[in-house]
C-alpha cells in the first residue's frame, strides 16, 4: 500500500507501510512511524530522543464490509526541552481510544441515518463502543453549553415515562436546551442555579414559565432580574383543567334533572375551538342545549373563548392590559364560583401574564416541540439506560443531524 493512499484512504500521516496480514476475515496493516514525524507530545519540540516502544492495535477504516486494524509501535520519547519521557502522539487516533480519528469520523456520519446497533453491526464493531463514540463527540460539543450569552429562557417539566419527570431549560432564542435536570419542581432546578451562579453577570432578562409557585419561587431566589413571563398554553391548560371539574359537578348535580345524552360527549365539545364546531352542525346543535340547560356552563364556556382572545392582542399591551382587566370583572361578577377563583388567579399572576407582550410573544411553547422529539427518540432508543447520553442527546437535538433512534 502506499503512503498516498494510507493519508487519502486512512487518514495516516507520517507513517511507513510494511505489510498486510489476512486473519479471520480481518485485514490487518502494519505500519511504523517515520522517524523524523516524531516530537514531543506536549511542547512539539523535535528535539527528542527515542526510548523503545509499545506495540498497539487500532479499529480502522472497514473495507466493504471486512474490518481493518492498524498495527503499529507507539514509541517513547525522551523531550531535550520538557526533560521528561512520554508517549509519543499517534496522529491518526486518540492515544486514549482503541480506533482511528477516521474510524470515529465514519460512526458519527453514519449515526445520522442508522441506529447505534445498526452501526455497531455494520462495521463490526461492539454497541458500547459506537455508543460511546457518540457520547465522547455530544460530550465534547454539548457537555458545557455556554450561559454567558442567555437571554430568554423557558422552563417546563416533561413526563418521559418510567425515568418519571425532567425539567428542561430552555434557550429560546437559539433552540438549545441549555440544562436538563432530573425530576420536577424546585430540586431538579438546582444544578442549573449552581452552573449559573459560575457566572459573574448574567444577561437572562425573561423567564417563560407556569403559574407554579416553585417555579415562580426559584426564579425570584436566583434571577433576580428576570422577568418572569407565564406562558399562556398553561394558563388557558389550567382554565380548561377548572372547567372540566365544573362541568363534572354540574353534571353531578343535574344527573337526575336532566336527561343524560344533553350532557354526555359535551366535554370534548367544551375543549375544543368554537370555529372547529361551527362546521359541525350537529355537535353544534347539542352544544347549544346543553348550554341552555346550563347557563353557568355556558358563561364558563364564554369565559373560556374570551380569555384566549386576550394574546391575539400581540404589538399592544395597554388592549391587552384593558382585556385582561375587564375579564378579571366580568368574572368576578359573574355569581359562578369557579370563574371567581380563577379571576384571582390571574390578579396574582397579572404582570407576568402581561409581560408576554413586551418580550415578543415569549411562551414555553418551543418546548413543546423539543418535548415530541424526546418522546420519538426514547420511543425509537434502547440506548438511554446512560441517563448522561440521554441528556446529551436531548441538548443535541435542535440541531441533531443525528437519528432519534438508538
Ligand atoms: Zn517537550
Amino acid at each position: 500500500m502506499s503512503t498516498s493512499l494510507l493519508y487519502h484512504g486512512f487518514g495516516v500521516v507520517g507513517y511507513q507501510y510494511i505489510r498486510t496480514d489476512y486473519k479471520e476475515g480481518q485485514i490487518i496493516f502494519t505500519l511504523s512511524r517515520k522517524k523524523f514525524s516524531l516530537r514531543c507530545p506536549v511542547c512539539k519540540s523535535k528535539r527528542i530522543i527515542k526510548h523503545g516502544s509499545l506495540p498497539r492495535w487500532l479499529h480502522s477504516l472497514p473495507i466493504g464490509r471486512i474490518s481493518t486494524f492498524i498495527k503499529t509501535e507507539i514509541p517513547r520519547v525522551e523531550c531535550k526541552e520538557c526533560g521528561i519521557i512520554r508517549q509519543a502522539d499517534i496522529g491518526f487516533a486518540d492515544a486514549r481510544y482503541t480506533y482511528t480519528r477516521a474510524l470515529g469520523r465514519y460512526v458519527l456520519d453514519l449515526a445520522r441515518h442508522m441506529t447505534i446497533s445498526d452501526v455497531a453491526k455494520h462495521l463490526g464493531l461492539s454497541w458500547d463502543l459506537v455508543k460511546s463514540i457518540q457520547k465522547r463527540h455530544l460530550l465534547k460539543k454539548y457537555g458545557k453549553p455556554n450561559l454567558r450569552q442567555l437571554k430568554r429562557i423557558a422552563i417546563d417539566e416533561i413526563y418521559v415515562g418510567k425515568r418519571g419527570y425532567l425539567t428542561i431549560v430552555l434557550d429560546v432564542l437559539s433552540g438549545a436546551v441549555v440544562f436538563v435536570g432530573n425530576g420536577k419542581g424546585s430540586d431538579a432546578l438546582e444544578p442549573f442555579w449552581k452552573k449559573l451562579r459560575r457566572y459573574r453577570k448574567l444577561q437572562i432578562e425573561a423567564a417563560a414559565i407556569d403559574m407554579s409557585p416553585a417555579y415562580i419561587k426559584a426564579i425570584r431566589e436566583n434571577l433576580k432580574d428576570t422577568v418572569i413571563v407565564f406562558d399562556h398554553f398553561h394558563v388557558i391548560k389550567m382554565f380548561n383543567e377548572k372547567l372540566s371539574d365544573f362541568r363534572r359537578q354540574l353534571f353531578n348535580i343535574t344527573e337526575e334533572l336532566l336527561p343524560k345524552s344533553v350532557l354526555k360527549g359535551t366535554r370534548w365539545l367544551l375543549l375544543t375551538a368554537r370555529e372547529r364546531l361551527n362546521s359541525e352542525q350537529d355537535k353544534q346543535q347539542r352544544l347549544e342545549q346543553a348550554l341552555e340547560l346550563n347557563r353557568p356552563l355556558a358563561t364558563a364556556y364564554y369565559m373560556k373563548e374570551d380569555l384566549r382572545q386576550l394574546w391575539n392582542w400581540e404589538g399592544d399591551k395597554s388592549a391587552a392590559q384593558w382585556h385582561l382587566t375587564s375579564w378579571i370583572e366580568m368574572a368576578k361578577n359573574s355569581g359562578i364560583g369557579m370563574l371567581k377563583k380563577f379571576a384571582k388567579t390571574l390578579e396574582r399572576h397579572f404582570d407576568g401574564i402581561l409581560a408576554y407582550f413586551d418580550f415578543d410573544s415569549l411562551s414555553t411553547g418551543p418546548l413543546e416541540g423539543t418535548n415530541n422529539k424526546i418522546k420519538t427518540m426514547q420511543r425509537k432508543a434502547y440506548g438511554f439506560r446512560d441517563m448522561e447520553f440521554f441528556k446529551l442527546k436531548i441538548m443535541a437535538l435542535h440541531e441533531t443531524k443525528y437519528a432519534l433512534v438508538g
